[in-house]
């Protein structure tokens, strides 16, 4: 097993662990308190070339690897998790356009997101239903020339900026009655008549990152809006979630890296009983075990990424990595608050702002419930979906 990066890899790694440095993390914490998605960032972002390591070189991509984006991404979280999150989220929907994707559809969407000009969405979620993806209710019905989208849909990333290009959106186009539903996906462009996203969320965390519910009412778009077959969608869309869920690892990974790190200095400096914090015991034990647990969370999701890159990646290294990474991200931003004290239940305490943003990510792209029954399911138990 070789565990090292190749030099090119760690060249990658510091060039945006270096921007991150410089250009995002000074700004996280206004950006939280402000809510707003910062547009001039984003695309600095897309600048140093972030959005484009995993496209094809022919369609303007550096044409690396899963790895390559996750470590990209990693360091970008370690400054911010959401700009990182809106950053794989968008290079998500644009490879799932990638892979699937006519030579029209890939000229008109490809080289905004490549360049990070433009941002794509990945619109699953409904307000009845997320886990339950079987139960969307978002139609689409044949009219002259195409398709009239109806519907809503819940807590889609991206789609609401003055940079949002097009939301890849699930809708049921199987006759109403069907014995057989039906789901295909739809390339619906910012700007569509009948198209809207709504109002901003309010949210707990990832407060700069785009988060709306959309409207479909009579939207209509022609026939070569649709990505891949009729009938294919949810096979898509769980493409792209899956894909999602290696990026989302490492925006967890980030994370607790930032709560790690933020905790050995604050342990060395804080002056208690005579000594420092890190002086003591107890709060060594608890770094230790924080140490541990990002350690064990990076194997976990540079496997994942490294298979991904090999075609070797199943369903289960995915689940792992995604469920573990996500679910230590908390602890560690936790553990992190109760090293910092008082201090780390302040809103200026990054740690405080690591807790909140992370907590959506053991919901989201598939919760962590959902990653254990895959995982469970993938040793052999009988793990059923629907009642
Ligand atoms: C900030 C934010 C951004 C998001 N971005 C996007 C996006 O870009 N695109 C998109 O499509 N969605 C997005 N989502 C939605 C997100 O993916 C869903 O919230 C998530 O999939 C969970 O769905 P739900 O909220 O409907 O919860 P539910 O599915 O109702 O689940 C509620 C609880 O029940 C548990 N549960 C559900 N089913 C089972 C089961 N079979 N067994 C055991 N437990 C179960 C879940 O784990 C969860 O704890 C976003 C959400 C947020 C908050």
């Amino acid at each position: 097993m070789d565990f090292d990066l190749t030099p090119d890899q760690l060249r990658l790694q510091e060039t945006v662990a270096e921007f991150a440095r410089k250009e995002v993390e000074p700004r996280a914490e206004q950006l939280d308190r402000d809510g707003v998605f910062p547009t001039d960032l984003f695309r600095k972002v897309g600048d140093l070339g972030i959005t484009s390591i995993p496209f094809k070189s022919e369609n303007g991509g550096m044409g690396l690897g899963t790895l390559e984006t996750a470590l990209a991404i990693e360091q970008l979280a370690i400054a911010d998790q959401a700009l990182a999150v809106t950053t794989m989220v968008s290079v998500s929907a644009g490879l799932i356009l990638e892979r699937f994707g006519t030579e029209a559809q890939k000229q008109r969407y490809l080289p905004g997101i490549i360049k990070g000009e433009a941002l794509g969405a990945l619109a699953g979620t409904e307000p009845q239903a997320g886990s339950d993806t079987a139960s969307f209710t978002t139609r689409a019905t044949r009219v002259s020339g195409g398709w009239s989208l109806n519907g809503q849909k819940a807590y889609i990333t991206n789609a609401g900026t003055d940079i949002s290009s097009f939301a890849l959106t699930l809708a049921i186009t199987s006759e109403p009655g069907a014995e057989r539903k039906r789901y295909t996906l739809f390339v619906v462009p910012n700007g569509t008549k009948g198209y809207q996203p709504g109002e901003s969320y309010r949210k707990m965390g990832w407060r700069s990152s785009d988060t709306r519910p959309l409207y479909f009412d009579d939207c209509v778009v022609p026939e070569d809006a649709i990505l891949g077959n009729e009938g294919e969608g949810r096979h898509l869309l769980h493409k792209g979630y899956q894909q999602a869920r290696v990026f989302l690892s490492h925006c967890s990974l980030g994370l607790a890296e930032a709560s790690l790190r933020r905790s050995v200095s604050y342990a060395n400096e804080r002056k208690a009983f005579g000594a420092t914090l890190g002086n003591l015991q107890m709060i060594q034990e608890l770094i230790a075990q924080m140490a541990v647990k990002v350690d064990a969370a990076r194997l976990l999701a540079y496997r994942a990424a490294y298979m991904g890159d090999k075609g070797t990646v199943t369903l289960r290294e995915l689940a792992m990595a995604k469920y573990y990474c996500t679910e230590i991200g908390s602890q560690v931003a936790d553990a992190a608050i109760q090293v910092h004290g008082g201090w780390g239940f302040m809103d200026d305490c990054a740690v405080s702002r690591y807790y909140r943003d992370n907590r959506i990510c053991t919901i989201g792209d598939g919760s962590s419930q959902i990653q254990q029954l895959l995982i469970a399911r993938s040793l052999g138990l009988d793990v059923r979906f629907a009642s």
